[in-house]
């Protein structure tokens, strides 16, 4: 075919630009950006005819302040950049703006196109709002919390209090009136320290019955604050009918030049256990009763003894939603407590970072994974493994090297191994993660963006890092046959993640609705109840989920818990 029947007639290529609600434009590199041409549907996006903008600066049209802000390069030397722009009539939308250099008379000006997202940019924002705040108490959520503490500890240190307080009886409520109930509790207390909230004042919900108290005040001034607080939570209260009454322990502390809030926040939860144990109430945090509870110090030594025989990988089967077959299987590391039974790693990961182990876990983690290399699907095909690994794990140096050594030996295979990255872990060291990532991708593997949804992070702003994969929190599918908000997260992310050329996977696929409608979406992959528990391979093998392939075609590799994360372990016991 010659390029002329590829070619649009001028006037059919106008008519199709004004039909688009796209904008067409040409502007000057340089401040004050002034609009050299403007084309498209100026009239429906602006409210304005193209003579009319141009010779006029780009801020004319478009708030500056979002122009600057939003811009991000694509690697191939596209920018782009998101704003909102004025229509004449005084009402804004959002655009996208593709913009590239041309640079063909030696002048330089940027052209490019920009497209209306008005849509993208709501469920961009309710998706930021929803990391900001407390899904179920509309408080500050953990992380906008701690933000908020970093400012005031940056900004007046001797004026910031941090407090934490745990509700005394939450459990017993929750098991014994139901959930449900425990979340109305949850939500009433909300409701009470909402309403004392101010500038001096901030409160988040930290997690579970946990929540946390910023107060911008001198010591003297933030103990009443606190104890209204207190008070307000402790006043009975009636949900449904019953009558049901719980106290809220806070332990807290006061800020100092060069104290950090990781280290506040340790300070004011040893006051708060110390609230606790001695039904106090209230406890302001003291070094004196500052050394690890006896508990604790339990627990890391019944972890240290039982490490190596109670530490065992977990394997969950990911689906494809298209076809229904097994594609890969995500390793879910568990312990198997002699007492409680299975626990999962909310409950001992906080123990193997509190003990600076996380990075000899995370390698041990690696060789179990490798251990599973001689899993195939049902179908014979050669199935995909996947890990999580935390930032500092992917950063140490033995990490990178054993990865490449696998590879050689054949353990694994390229494209069949991708390890799963937390977004909420993301946040900070994006940069200084890029080579090692570039370099993991190299080797052919696999670069997964997990939790997506529960960070700060846009789809947008990382595709310079070479992720192949997205999946989904759990917390967002969930929702989507309900509830319209979480329909439309996972919908953008599906739309928005495919289109960046990425693997899309939906986390907790509980049940059949929730699967049918991610395969509506497109979305690629499911992983939830609905298609396999976690469990260890044999059971998985047993019901036919996974098969092994004979043994003498893959290399073995054994996963010993290491000697130095037991004897680390037994020098954090002292
Ligand atoms: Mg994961």
């Amino acid at each position: 075919m010659s390029s002329e029947h590829l070619m649009f007639p001028d006037a059919l290529l106008r008519q199709l630009l004004e039909d688009s609600g796209c904008v067409i434009y040409s502007h000057d590199i340089e401040p004050p950006y002034t609009i050299r041409y403007a084309g498209g549907s100026t009239q429906a996006v602006l409210g304005l005819r193209p003579d009319q903008l141009i010779g006029r600066p780009v801020s004319h049209v478009v708030n500056m302040g979002d122009w600057l802000a939003n811009r991000t390069y694509a690697g191939n030397g596209a920018l782009i950049s998101d704003a909102r722009a004025r229509h004449f009539s005084g009402s804004t939308s959002w655009v996208r703006c593709h913009s590239r250099v041309l640079d063909d008379d030696g002048v330089g000006r940027m052209v490019g196109i920009a497209v209306v997202i008005d849509e993208l940019k709501l469920r961009e924002l309710e998706l930021a709002k929803r990391v900001r705040e407390d899904a179920l108490t509309g408080l500050l959520s953990r992380e906008s919390f701690l933000e908020e503490a970093r400012q005031t500890l940056d900004r007046v240190p001797e004026r910031t209090a941090l407090g934490i307080m745990d509700l005394d009886g939450f459990k017993r409520i929750n098991d014994t009136l139901g959930h449900p109930f425990g979340d109305a509790v949850l939500q009433e207390v909300g409701v009470r320290v909402a309403a004392l909230c101010n500038d001096q004042l901030k409160m988040a919900r930290l997690g579970g019955d946990e929540f946390g108290l910023l107060v911008e005040a001198d010591e003297a001034q933030a103990a009443p604050i606190i104890d209204a607080v207190a008070k307000v939570v402790g006043d009975e209260m009636e949900i449904g009918g019953v009558h049901v009454r719980t106290r809220g322990s806070i332990g807290w502390t006061m800020g100092a030049p060069g104290l950090t809030t990781p280290e506040l926040m340790r300070q004011a939860d040893v006051a708060m256990y110390e609230a606790k144990r001695n039904r106090l109430g209230r406890q302001r945090y003291s070094p004196n009763g500052d050394r690890p509870g006896k508990e604790s110090l339990d627990r890391v030594a019944r972890l240290a003894r039982s490490l190596e025989r109670e530490l065992i990988m977990w394997f969950q089967p990911l689906v494809d939603l298209d076809s229904g077959k097994v594609v890969a299987v995500e390793a879910l590391a568990r312990w198997g407590h002699p007492e409680r039974g299975v626990r999962s790693p909310a409950e001992f990961l906080p123990l193997i970072d509190q003990g600076g182990l996380r990075t000899r876990f995370d390698l041990w983690a690696l060789e179990a994974v490798a251990e599973a290399s001689d899993l195939c699907a049902p179908s014979g095909e050669r199935i995909r493994l996947a890990m999580n690994i935390s930032v500092d794990g992917l950063r140490s140096p033995q990490f990178l090297p054993r990865v490449r050594q696998l590879r050689q030996e054949g353990v694994f295979v390229a494209d069949q191994f991708t390890i799963e990255l937390s977004e909420k872990d993301l946040a900070e060291d994006l940069a200084r993660l890029a080579p090692t990532l570039h370099e993991l991708r190299a080797l052919g593997v696999g670069l997964s963006l997990d939790d997506f949804g529960t960070g700060h992070s846009s789809l947008i702003r990382l595709r310079q890092l070479p992720f192949t994969e997205v999946k989904i929190d759990r917390s967002f599918v969930a929702g989507i046959v309900l509830d319209h908000t979480d329909h439309t997260i996972v919908r953008t992310t599906v739309d928005l993640g495919s289109s960046l050329g990425l693997t899309v996977v939906a986390e907790g696929v509980e049940n059949m609705d929730i699967a049918e409608m991610l395969a509506d979406m497109r979305c690629h992959i499911g992983q939830g109840f609905r298609f396999a528990m976690p469990a260890p391979l044999d059971s998985l093998v047993r019901d036919g989920h996974v098969i092994r392939r004979p043994l003498d075609s893959v290399p073995q590799v054994r996963a010993d818990v290491p000697d130095e994360l037991l004897t680390r372990l037994r020098e954090v016991l002292g």
